[in-house]
């Protein structure tokens, strides 16, 4: 499979240590997720260790977008219907800490520009009046906006989400690792786990997201892989869209590099082939990206790379992050449902903390609980 523009890049070995002994927690996955919780973990004193079959952000946190969203999979209106008001606030409020605490950790790898939300026709345009209301009454920076650039003059008004960011991800992730490594964990690289009876520590954390497969069969039948394909142009003339956008409820989504490359994805829609766990770029979904960049540019520039990655959906949106019910010492958090660059930072950081001791009142929002019953 192709490595993703962002993975492409030359990058310095991770500075690894070894630990001696058996580790006290031991993660599966070494995406931000796993990196995330295996910093949280050593900053405490915990003796960890960390499992990645490939290389760190080798999965979808090497693979995405780019996008740093606040927020859930939902937008915020929605999130207030079904979470209820406080939670849907507090859910939005962690997610804006965890984008500042990235910020302080990812130096040059984060880019603070907020992120454009489009409405592709009037139903959507009501949509987004609706997100607008509810961010602004709960006192969220959101900004609405009617008059478009040039480019963007197809879409029928849209919404600044603020505090959002784009990230160089695989960079971002490494550079996390690091962190991790610094503060004492120790990180395998190309260290597939077969079973978890081969683990010696108490504590297992699983942070596979969309490639959590063959491990925990309770969380195989809920979290559910679907494939997504980005592309990515040679560098344009000009700097038309610097930030994150995203139109179509996210079905399409893009922004420019600082070096100008338009890096376009989605446009799976309803397609029921990408659900699936393969990695693979296929012609249909390419060509579909294809006439996505030349709506927006009006003309198909060379491309320079073209990568499929997996992300893991839960049924209601909202990630697994909390003990699995029935299994002493068995800890999940994954199924970001496509917004994992900043949720998975967050639910790393808060299975760790509830690990070492009192749950943070926020692991309530993604008790696994709540979709896996104790086993009979
Ligand atoms: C194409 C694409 C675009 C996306 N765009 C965005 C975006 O713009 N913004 C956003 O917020 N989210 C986006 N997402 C979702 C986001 O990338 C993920 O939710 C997030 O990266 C999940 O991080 P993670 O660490 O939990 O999992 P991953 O980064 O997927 O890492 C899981 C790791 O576990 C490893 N692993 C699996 N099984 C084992 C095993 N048995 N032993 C050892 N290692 C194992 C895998 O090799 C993998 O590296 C996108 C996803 C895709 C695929």
């Amino acid at each position: 499979m192709a490595d993703s523009y962002w993975l492409a890049e030359p990058a310095a070995p991770l500075r690894s240590r070894r630990l001696h002994g058996v580790p006290e927690v031991e993660i599966v996955g070494g995406g931000v997720t796993g990196c995330s919780c295996a910093l949280a973990l050593a900053q405490t004193g915990v003796r960890v260790r960390l499992h990645e079959a490939r290389t760190i952000a080798g999965g979808a946190s090497g693979r995405n977008g780019g996008f740093a969203l606040r927020g859930g999979a939902m937008p915020y209106d929605e999130a207030r219907t079904t979470l209820g008001p406080d939670r849907a606030k507090a859910l939005w409020t962690l997610t804006e800490r965890g984008l500042q605490s990235i910020r302080a950790l990812a130096g040059d790898t984060f880019r603070q520009t907020g992120s454009l939300r489009l409405a592709a026709d009037a139903s959507e345009r009501a949509e987004l009046e609706s997100e607008f209301q509810a961010l602004d009454q709960d006192d969220f920076a959101v900004e609405w906006l009617d008059d478009l650039a040039p480019q963007l003059e197809r879409f029928a008004g849209g919404i600044r989400h603020v505090p959002d960011a784009a990230i160089h991800p695989a960079r971002w992730v490494r550079r996390l690792a690091q962190h991790a490594v610094d503060a004492g964990a120790e990180l395998l690289e190309g260290s597939q786990v077969e079973s978890l009876t081969k683990l010696g520590a108490a504590t297992v954390v699983i942070a596979t997201d969309g490639y959590t497969n063959g491990l925990v069969p309770e969380l195989d039948a809920v979290i559910r892989p679907i494939r997504n394909q980005v592309v990515v142009t040679e560098p344009l003339a000009k700097l038309l869209f610097p930030l994150p956008h995203y139109a179509r409820h996210g079905s399409d989504y893009w922004q420019q590099t600082p070096d100008r490359r338009l890096v376009v994805g989605g446009r799976r829609d309803s397609d029921a082939t990408e659900n699936t766990g393969e990695e693979a770029l296929t012609p249909l979904i390419q060509k579909r990206l294809e006439a996505c960049i030349v709506e927006l540019v009006g003309r198909l520039p060379a491309i320079s790379h073209r990568w499929a990655g997996i992300f893991g959906s839960s049924p209601d949106g909202r990630p697994l992050a909390g003990p699995v019910p029935g299994r002493e010492g068995l800890w999940v958090a994954a199924g970001y449902s496509g917004h994992g660059n900043v949720l998975g930072f967050v639910c790393g950081q808060l299975v760790a903390t509830a690990i070492v001791g009192a749950a943070p009142s926020e692991l309530e929002l993604f008790d696994p609980a709540r979709i896996l019953a104790k086993p009979a």
